[in-house]
């Protein structure tokens, strides 16, 4: 099923931004990219879609608001720096969202909370509330508490596994990068990209995986395990560039390329 197609029939939507896609060339949250796509947010929930969004950008947004610890590397520090920066981050959502009378609400999330029956059912319950309600739910982990034993550790991953949770017909993970491709396009400009991917455990065979940017912290490889994890419910996964020109309605229209994962039957 093509892109388009995929994005026309899912209801329930599970879109994650990367770090480098929410900063801007200044390293500051890029207010307007968060802006036009809760423009297209709202279109698309307008049209009877549900979306929950998973956003990284906390660290950029603490750096940016205090931008004197940029050279602590301390992890005290980095998840404090966390904690500052999602309230920044939360608060320029709000503002995209709010000329649109929308919404939204903050979960936090720990690799704990996903194995633990109790605590995996109220957050089923929180988020189809809120969506029900129209709120769109803004999910991240909570870096506060997620020492490296309890840590999802990237939240492509996160929003499989959230997408699981909310038994979701689609997940988006937006990145600055068109897709996977067979090698890492940022340092080979003739790499190529591939638009279908069938069968992950062939791909990540074929490809060469390259560093990933400043901010980036899973990679091409999570971003593998999350389609991979995703598909296994059934719900297929779409990799795109999200920097690009209203990137949801580029890609639900045909007019942006990306990679689509599928189960080969
Ligand atoms: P995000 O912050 O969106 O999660 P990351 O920086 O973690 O993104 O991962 C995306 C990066 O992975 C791209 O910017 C790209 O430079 C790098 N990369 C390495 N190898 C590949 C590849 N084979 N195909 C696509 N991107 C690749």
């Amino acid at each position: 099923m093509s892109i388009q197609k995929l994005i026309s029939e899912a209801r329930k939507i599970v879109i994650k931004f990367g770090s480098n896609t929410l900063a801007g060339t200044d390293g500051k949250i890029n207010t307007s990219l968060l802006k036009e796509f809760a423009d297209q947010t709202a279109k698309f929930t307008g049209q009877g879609k549900q979306i929950i969004i998973v956003s990284s950008g906390a660290q950029v947004a603490g750096l940016s608001t205090l931008d004197k610890w940029a050279r602590k590397k301390d992890m005290h520090y980095r998840q404090a720096l966390c904690a500052v920066g999602q309230v920044e981050l939360m608060d320029a959502w709000r503002k995209a969202f709010k000329p649109h009378g929308l919404h939204i609400a903050q979960i936090l999330l720990t690799q704990e909370d996903f194995g633990d029956p109790a605590r995996t059912l109220n957050m089923r319950n929180t988020l189809f509330t809120l969506v029900d309600e129209g709120i769109i739910p803004i999910i991240n982990e909570n870096d506060t508490v997620s020492v490296e034993e309890i840590k999802i550790g990237d939240n492509d991953n996160l929003a499989a596994q959230s997408a699981i949770l909310w038994s979701a017909d689609l997940l988006v993970l937006f990145s600055d990068i068109d897709g996977i491709y067979n090698k890492n396009p940022k340092e080979f400009p003739d790499a190529k990209l591939t638009e279908e991917v069938s069968d992950i455990d062939s791909i990540r065979k074929e490809i060469s995986i390259g560093e990933t940017s400043s901010f980036g912290t899973g990679g091409i490889s999570t971003k593998l395990e999350a389609a991979k994890k995703a598909l296994s419910y059934g719900i297929p996964a779409i990799l795109a560039h999200g920097g690009k020109p209203c990137c949801l309605e580029a890609l639900a229209e045909g007019r942006q390329k990306g990679t689509v994962f599928k189960t080969a039957y």
